[in-house]
């Protein structure tokens, strides 16, 4: 039976390292839907395109193949995982992912990639937009202070140079943008069932997940 499974939720609540791991567990396909928003923002910055320039945009989008291998985002054949993970990414990409057309090229996209195969997708909009009709719904929430200490270890871990008042100021700041903006903002379906990590390990949150697909429902 192919089955979907939706994951939404604040930068930095361990959406994409939980959405692996449940990914294996299950013989699901993991879409990172983030990481297409954020492939988007890259190409967009180096060819000096701000948000305002949608047509533009737009038009860069038209040549850009993306599909993941092993988890990682391959555009147009090179594995930019670490080029779009980076503090300078995030804090862009947000203004890249509030353009309607943007998000309407996106959605598509993602749906295509999820309608041959199990997936379990994460974003801000997987629940209420992309797959509507997913056979589970998670919404995964964290402290901003928790949410930015996992980030903080994680560049620290890959030797990127980051403050964490920096990183803290990033999630609120593109929480605030990523929920107030007009298309598809980001908030919890209301069928989904919210899970609060903050005082969670990765593997308990993954169990809670496990539980519900298991019993499917
Ligand atoms: O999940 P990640 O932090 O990599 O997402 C990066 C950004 O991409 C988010 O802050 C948000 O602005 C945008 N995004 C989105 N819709 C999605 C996934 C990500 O708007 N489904």
């Amino acid at each position: 039976m192919k089955i979907s499974v939706a994951i939404d939720g604040p930068a930095g609540a361990g959406k994409s390292t939980i959405a692996k791991l449940v990914s294996k567990r299950f013989d699901l396909m993991y879409i990172n839907t983030g990481a297409m928003y954020r492939a988007v923002a890259l190409k967009a910055q180096e060819q000096n395109l701000e948000p305002e320039n949608v047509q533009e945009i737009c038009n860069i989008i038209k040549t850009m193949e993306m599909h993941f291998e092993n988890d990682d985002l391959i555009l147009n054949g090179e594995n930019i995982q670490d080029k779009i993970t980076t503090p300078n990414i995030s804090s862009i990409v947000s203004g890249y992912a509030s353009i309607s057309e943007v998000r309407a090229i996106l959605v598509k996209l993602q749906r295509e990639m999820s309608s041959k195969f199990s997936v379990i997708m994460d974003g801000r909009d997987i629940g209420t937009v992309v797959l509507k009709d997913a056979n589970f719904k998670f919404f995964l929430t964290a402290s901003p202070e928790q949410r930015a200490t996992r980030r903080f270890k994680e560049l620290q871990e890959r030797n990127i140079e980051c403050s964490y008042d920096q990183i803290l100021k990033d999630i609120i700041d593109r929480d605030h943008k990523d929920t107030h903006r007009a298309t598809d903002p980001l908030k919890k379906a209301e069928d989904a069932i919210e899970i609060d990590s903050t005082n969670l390990d990765i593997n308990g949150v993954v169990n809670v997940i496990a539980e519900y697909i298991g019993k499917g429902k």
